[in-house]
């Protein structure tokens, strides 16, 4: 077989990868990456109209944004993911799509109907089940976000995995990933991939939030929580309530905002995918942790009621790069009352990342807004980090070849040689497997 690299390598965003056997192929992951500028796999046209499969690791646009690129070009491969991954997808993509038709003098580069052709077609795919196409494919979890999975493909007495993002952690929703599978080659992520990529447990993390929550709700300030829509947003969530719930936090509004609100409603109506915890809760119980009653949506566009009063709103985006989060440090973002707090991965060049650095004038939207609130950052992580990616690596049985990939930092190159052929692929390098 032979494996190409499109995009993904040395570098987070955009994964995409194809085995190849003589006319059957398995493209792996469908990505996209956002910054100033979004940039593509490096696949041309006529390649990517003989695509013939497609496994999606997540619903993560830096792994499925390009496929309603794919349709537009007129490819109509078989998408194989699993069901809450074509949900999320749904809300994604369609964002994704505003955003992409949003910007002026940009060429449109697909359409909705391409987004929808994407969703209907897609092939949902329950873990552990085979399927059978050119190669034979089988998802497990990888507790990163709900629906996420690890790819194991079959061919002959081969065996490949591949790793999507994974996280080895328990978390409020998820379980962690699958540890002691077995193939001969693994593509595995690095987003961690650095030796001083030393992840807290989620305990001390969260503690380190609880304090700093209390602090400023008991000083009349505000908490503002950008996050990602997907993942990090419901993990803080539940957290949040539980926190709240035990009295650890004082009792205020948790204020829901942005594209959170919809992926809230997914994660619960894929409970089945969620933990057994969180499973028995909503299908056992009147105990819906996702309608807690802590939370509330801000009841107009102008938001007055979220300023009101001394409250914690978690909104999106992540790394400040759009969505409601921008509106609030309009408004809140000069009172040195007030506190935000980053959750997750600030990739360089975003207003998130420069914020954590410590400047004090970001734009957004356009508007240099000026800060005098505390910043503060909790690594809450929904990937493994470098100590777990190498026990990760390690729990593979009769494991000789290793592709790190989905990262830009590659200590842990070094640490694996000792005991596999290890390779950090280039975009457009192919390899044969
Ligand atoms: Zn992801
Ligand atoms: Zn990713």
């Amino acid at each position: 077989m032979r494996l190409t690299f499109y995009g993904g390598s040395q570098e987070v965003g955009r994964a995409c990868m194809l085995l190849e056997e003589g006319k059957r192929n398995l493209m792996l992951d469908c990505g996209i990456k956002l910054g100033e500028k979004t940039e593509y796999p490096l696949m041309d046209d006529d390649e990517l109209r003989r695509v013939r499969n497609v496994t999606i690791s997540h619903a993560h646009l830096d792994h499925s944004g390009y496929l309603p690129h794919l349709y537009a070009k007129g490819a109509k491969p078989n998408i194989f993911l699993t069901k809450p991954t074509r949900d999320l997808m749904g809300v994604l993509l369609s964002d994704y799509y505003r955003i992409h038709h949003g910007e002026a003098g940009r060429r449109k580069l697909f359409s909705m109907k391409d987004v929808d052709g994407v969703l209907k077609d897609a092939k949902i795919t329950e873990y552990k089940t085979q399927v059978n196409t050119d190669f034979k494919i089988m998802f497990h979890t990888s507790g990163h976000i709900m629906g996420s999975a690890i790819t194991q493909i079959d061919e002959g007495n081969r065996r490949i995995l591949f790793s999507g993002d994974i996280c080895a952690r328990k978390g409020r929703v998820l379980d962690p990933c699958e540890k002691n599978l077995s193939a001969d080659t693994l593509i595995v992520e690095s987003t961690y991939g650095g030796v001083d990529d030393i992840i807290p447990s989620y305990k001390e993390s969260y503690q380190k939030m609880v304090a700093i929550i209390t602090k400023t709700i008991n000083a009349g300030g505000h908490v503002i929580i950008p996050s990602f829509a997907v993942g990090r947003a419901q993990e803080v969530l539940l957290a949040l309530d539980d926190y709240m719930r035990s009295g650890a936090i004082p009792a205020t509004k948790i204020y829901v905002d942005g594209m959170i609100v919809k992926a809230m409603k997914i994660y619960r109506h894929n409970a089945y995918y969620a933990n057994d915890d969180i499973k028995r809760r909503i299908l056992m119980s009147e105990d819906d942790p996702f309608k807690s009653p802590n939370f509330y949506r801000p009841k107009s566009k102008t938001k007055e009621d979220v300023l009101e009063e001394p409250c914690i709103i978690v909104t999106t985006s992540g790394m400040l790069t759009g969505g409601p989060v921008g509106h609030y440090l309009e408004k809140l973002g000069n009172d040195p009352k007030n506190t935000i707090i980053f959750v997750g991965y600030q990739a360089d060049g975003t207003p998130g990342s420069k914020v954590v650095r410590g400047e004090k004038k970001i734009m957004i939207r356009d508007r240099m807004i000026e800060l005098k609130l505390k910043v503060e950052s909790i690594k809450l992580s929904g990937h493994a980090d470098y100590n777990e990616l190498i026990q990760f690596v390690h729990s593979v049985k009769g494991l000789k070849r290793v592709f790190i990939m989905h990262g830009e930092k590659m200590d842990m190159k070094e640490e694996l040689e000792k005991k596999y052929e290890v390779i950090v692929p280039r975009v457009l390098e192919t390899y044969s497997v």
